[in-house]
């Protein structure tokens, strides 16, 4: 398949390499209950990225040196199948999937009420089957609509995207086309995550951008975090109406 580069028109406006506006997201697909065995799980497919979420727990954790009496431990893992690109990647975990996982926990541990699992564990395996960039966010979402789906209290949903700049222009939910854009100041990329209500519980920035842009910017994805959200919310509402059935 041959995609059109990303160009900045005769005209000055910038045009995105699959023609999506500057704050368009990729199509999203997002189902809840697709690992049986698990408590809870959950698919969620942004454009060719697509990442599936399994939780299990909160259970007693082992080896019990690892207990926390104080709280229980949020335990996330994440990783990148070797199928999931083009070119094959080395099976197994690796510097970039451990950075993955405790960022994944950092994004979630703020909506979950963790001090009502004293020496307990929940674990959350996630796994990018297909990857065409932002797969630490649809990793986020997957694993955020899995929690819910296995009845771990939260607070809210955690929905994640990712805003960027592309030379000058701001976009949002970058592909791997856009990541790798090398026109004028190049890519900037910036993974975040929100509550329900919109409070940043993670985010990060590859590249470069002013405070302005950024600010801009973490509007941007804040905006498109609210129907991400709604995405998530209708897959959960959809599995309680099917179990009705
Ligand atoms: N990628 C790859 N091989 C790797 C790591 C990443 O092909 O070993 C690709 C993959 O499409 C991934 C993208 O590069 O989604 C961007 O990776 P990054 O580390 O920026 O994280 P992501 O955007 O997926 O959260």
């Amino acid at each position: 398949m041959t995609t059109k580069k990303s160009e900045t028109k005769s005209s000055g406006k910038f045009e995105r390499p699959d023609g999506r506006k500057v704050n368009e997201l990729r199509p999203i697909w997002a189902k809840v209950g697709v690992v049986p065995n698990a408590d809870g799980s959950a698919i969620y497919a942004s454009g060719d990225t697509i990442a599936i979420a399994a939780v299990y727990g909160p259970k007693q954790m082992h080896p019990q040196h690892s207990q926390n009496p104080e709280k229980g431990t949020l335990r996330c893992t994440y990783l990148m199948n070797s199928f999931s690109v083009n070119e094959r990647i080395k099976p197994g975990p690796n510097r970039r999937s451990m950075e993955i996982s405790k960022i994944t926990e950092w994004a979630l541990e703020p909506v979950l009420m963790l001090k009502d699992f004293p020496s307990q564990v929940i674990d959350v395996h996630i796994n990018i089957i297909q990857a065409d960039a932002g797969t630490r966010c649809a990793g986020i979402n997957a694993a955020s609509m899995a929690l819910a789906h296995a009845g771990v209290p939260m607070k809210s949903l955690v929905t994640s995207v990712s805003a960027g700049k592309l030379d000058k222009t701001l976009v949002i939910d970058l592909d791997k086309e856009e990541e790798d854009f090398e026109e004028g100041e190049g890519p900037t990329d910036i993974p975040l995550s929100f509550t329900g209500d919109g409070k940043i519980t993670h985010m990060q920035l590859d590249g470069k951008i002013s405070p302005a842009q950024l600010k801009e910017a973490v509007e941007m994805a804040r905006e498109s975090a609210k129907e991400i959200h709604k995405i998530q919310v209708k897959a959960l509402k959809d599995s309680v109406e099917g179990d009705k059935k």
